[in-house]
């Protein structure tokens, strides 16, 4: 990465906010590189409205308040990181665990449809591992019941699938550009829709009144909103990196699509589909799982007689509803008869060890 460029950035941003205070306050109204980044962000998703934020999990906070979502039921995947789910746990959503597909480990929408109730209003879908999930059919199922598609797009930006960058069907869809995320800036985040409504509540739910008049014209504006806005200077790093992060995502991917095809060869793991089925992970990890039984050693051996050098790490992935501080918190908001029937501890990750597949 090129670090003199972001230095020069970063430099050229804070010297002329010190000296100019009115320069500095168009921060307030999301002006200057957060505009800039929230240009490049509608571009590669192709939706008209994109909005920074301080982090992902704040970003789905301020998409279950926007929509109201409160105390109600929402589909969601027992397979991900915590954070996906506090926003909507935090305004006391229920959450019922689908399903997830035993390649993307993203849900089945079969399974969702299934789960479906009178009393269901989203679905909240994440592109764990940089997975795309299904989301073609999770629009349909959507659609169909009259529910919000909302995203975790925190591990995919980067990621296509049928030639659609990755949960971009969603009714909003959320990014981060904290550490090991495609796009690196520390922190922050972004929501992506294409929903005039939701926009306009997001802004006045979470930004500045100067944002707030800019983008929605307000007379009355709302000082009571969550400062949910980023960092001025995270919009400044995450700006100066975005298209070279991304084209440098394009080689890792390359890469790891010429480690699948060892896999495949090998056959000591499940056959992996993905390039026949249009998916293109974003490869936040690179994940496989065992044929019949584990055999390590002779797989990283026959991989490295293909010069692919890398280490496996088991995938320490326990479905949410087992963790004692979602019991603690939250057992309140979980029927407790759900069940899910996948097993992760058949799956591992490959770290690459060379040059060629550095990941960013
Ligand atoms: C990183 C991550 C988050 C949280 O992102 P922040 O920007 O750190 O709040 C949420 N969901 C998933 C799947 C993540 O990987």
């Amino acid at each position: 990465m090129n670090t003199a460029k972001t230095l020069a950035a970063i430099t050229k941003y804070w010297q002329q906010a010190c000296e100019d205070q009115g320069l500095a306050e168009q921060h307030l109204a999301g002006a200057g590189a957060v505009f800039q980044l929230e240009l490049k962000l509608k571009n590669h998703y192709g939706k008209k409205y994109a909005l920074c934020v301080s982090n992902a999990t704040t970003g789905l906070l301020a998409i279950g308040l926007a929509l109201n979502l409160k105390k109600e039921e929402f589909i969601t995947t027992p397979y991900t990181y915590g954070a996906s789910l506090a926003g909507f746990l935090l305004l006391e959503n229920r959450p019922i665990f689908a399903e997830v597909n035993s390649q993307t480990l993203t849900l089945e929408p079969e399974s969702v449809r299934q789960k479906i109730t009178s009393n269901t209003r989203a679905i909240l879908a994440v592109d764990i591992y940089g997975n795309p999930c299904n989301q073609v059919a999770l629009r349909q199922i959507a659609d169909e019941y009259g529910l919000w598609y909302i995203a975790d797009a925190a591990q995919s930006l980067g990621a296509y699938r049928e030639g659609i960058p990755a949960s971009a069907l969603a009714d909003a869809l959320v990014v981060s550009f904290t550490v090991g995320k495609s796009v690196f800036a520390g922190e922050g985040g972004a929501i992506l829709t294409d929903n005039s409504e939701l926009y306009q509540k997001l802004v006045w739910l979470t930004q500045h009144p100067e944002r707030q008049k800019r983008d929605i014209g307000l007379f009355l504006t709302n000082e009571f909103a969550l400062n949910a806005r980023i960092h001025p200077l995270a919009a400044v790093i995450a700006l100066s990196i975005f298209d070279d992060s991304l084209q440098q995502l394009k080689l890792y991917q390359y890469w790891c699509f010429e480690v699948i095809n060892a896999l495949n060869k090998i056959g000591l793991t499940k056959s992996i589909f993905w390039q026949s089925e249009e998916i293109i992970p974003a490869f936040f990890r690179l994940i496989a799982s065992w044929n019949k039984e584990a055999q390590a050693t002779e797989l990283l051996n026959q991989l490295s007689q293909r010069n692919i050098a890398v280490n496996l790490e088991y995938l320490l992935l326990q479905p949410l509803f087992t963790h004692p501080a979602f019991l603690a918190e939250y057992e309140h908001l979980f029927l407790n008869h759900q069940t899910v029937h996948f097993c992760a501890s058949n799956y591992f990750c490959l770290n690459s060890l060379n040059q060629l597949g550095i990941k960013r």
